[in-house]
């Protein structure tokens, strides 16, 4: 784990600079106002148009920097496509805009669709405020704090432009052709239910979106509207199935950081991160019961915003549920008081 197990392929370009990844592959990086500051974007160029991978967040900044993209880099062509891999803000942000803007369907998969639609929605009777106080006083966050963290649930309306009613569905193994070359859609589990990239054997490149990234460790969290789920099992699958599919050579272009190789050294070292976490929860429910709350000091240093607790809280469960899951803890639900991970 010492040694460097990626390479990565360029230095890091300025903000809103359009960089070529490879033949026929535009990078654009754009800022984003979170601890993680930078999303990457990309364009894939045929000899009619573009397909755009990601579309960043919602926010009218983005949108002009779009503008200043088309029109510069698209040498004369228009968007033919609009790709997004997983409903998070930064990817799908502007798909509601951009798909007006040149008169297409956003392309995604199913379930990354229905979830943007259902967040973007309006909580209208409350309910969804609801099952979020829920969750965290099962998590036994205190009072203040959850009561931001409860705000944030009409965060996602805030960070997208109007999610398009209709959509075009990929699927896992379905084949989109671009410029004569064909990517094959790959669906990652556990950081989003159905996230898709797209993988050319052909070109030997992966675009990976956040399923793989290569300095940080993609956010695998449970969150209040499926507050039992195991998303840590899913994307653990994740690992083993690329590693399979994929081979150690390829050049990964993701969503944040920069173009890498090191494909296989970096799945192994994300599972071994994810392994060891495991056992260090594991062994601090040893000295007493922890609850979802306590588990975030286990695993994470103090000092976050509410953004980045809300994603480390998820990310906690994560962990507690995989153990259970593993018998190597039990949860405990006490008719008062929130819920108890221990071992048994
Ligand atoms: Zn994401």
């Amino acid at each position: 784990m010492d040694a460097p197990s990626v390479t990565y392929l360029f230095d890091t370009p300025d903000f809103g600079t359009v960089t070529r990844a490879a033949e026929g592959i535009l990078w654009v990086r754009l800022p984003l106002p979170f601890a993680l500051n930078h999303i990457n974007l990309y364009l894939l160029e045929s000899e009619t148009g573009w397909t755009v991978i990601d579309t960043g967040l919602g926010d009218p900044g983005t949108a002009e920097a779009w503008e200043r993209v088309f029109a510069a880099h698209l040498g004369g062509k228009p968007v033919e496509r609009v790709f997004v891999t997983h409903f998070h803000p930064d990817h799908m942000g502007q798909a509601g805009w951009m798909t007006e803007r040149w008169g297409l369907p956003l392309t995604t998969s199913r379930t990354e669709w229905l979830i943007a639609r259902m967040l973007a929605s309006d909580d209208g009777d409350g309910s969804r405020h609801r099952a979020s106080k829920l969750f965290y006083a099962n998590s036994g966050v205190p009072e203040d704090v959850s009561s931001i963290l409860t705000k944030r649930v009409d965060g996602y309306r805030r960070g997208v432009t109007p999610v398009p009613n209709a959509f075009e569905r990929v699927k896992d193994g379905d084949v989109l052709t671009v410029g004569g070359v064909a990517w094959e859609v790959t669906v990652g589990r556990g950081h989003a239910p159905e996230h898709v990239g797209l993988y050319s054997a052909e070109r030997n490149i992966f675009l990976s979106g956040d399923s793989i990234l290569p300095r940080i460790s993609p956010n695998i969290s449970v969150w209040p509207a499926e507050p039992e789920a195991d998303p840590l099992l899913d994307f653990m699958e994740t690992l083993d199935e690329f590693t399979r599919r994929m081979p150690a050579d390829v050049t990964v272009l993701p969503a944040h950081d920069a173009p890498f190789t090191g494909f296989h050294n970096r799945l192994a070292d994300l599972a071994e991160h994810h392994r060891q976490r495991l056992t260090v929860l594991e062994e601090a429910m040893a000295d007493r019961p922890l609850t979802a709350w306590d588990t975030v000091s286990v695993l994470f240093r103090p000092g976050m915003d509410p953004h980045q607790m809300s994603f480390a809280l998820g990310e906690a469960i994560a962990h507690a549920r995989r153990l259970v899951a593993e018998d190597r803890a039990v949860l405990e639900k006490p008719a008062v008081g929130p819920w108890l991970y221990h071992r048994g």
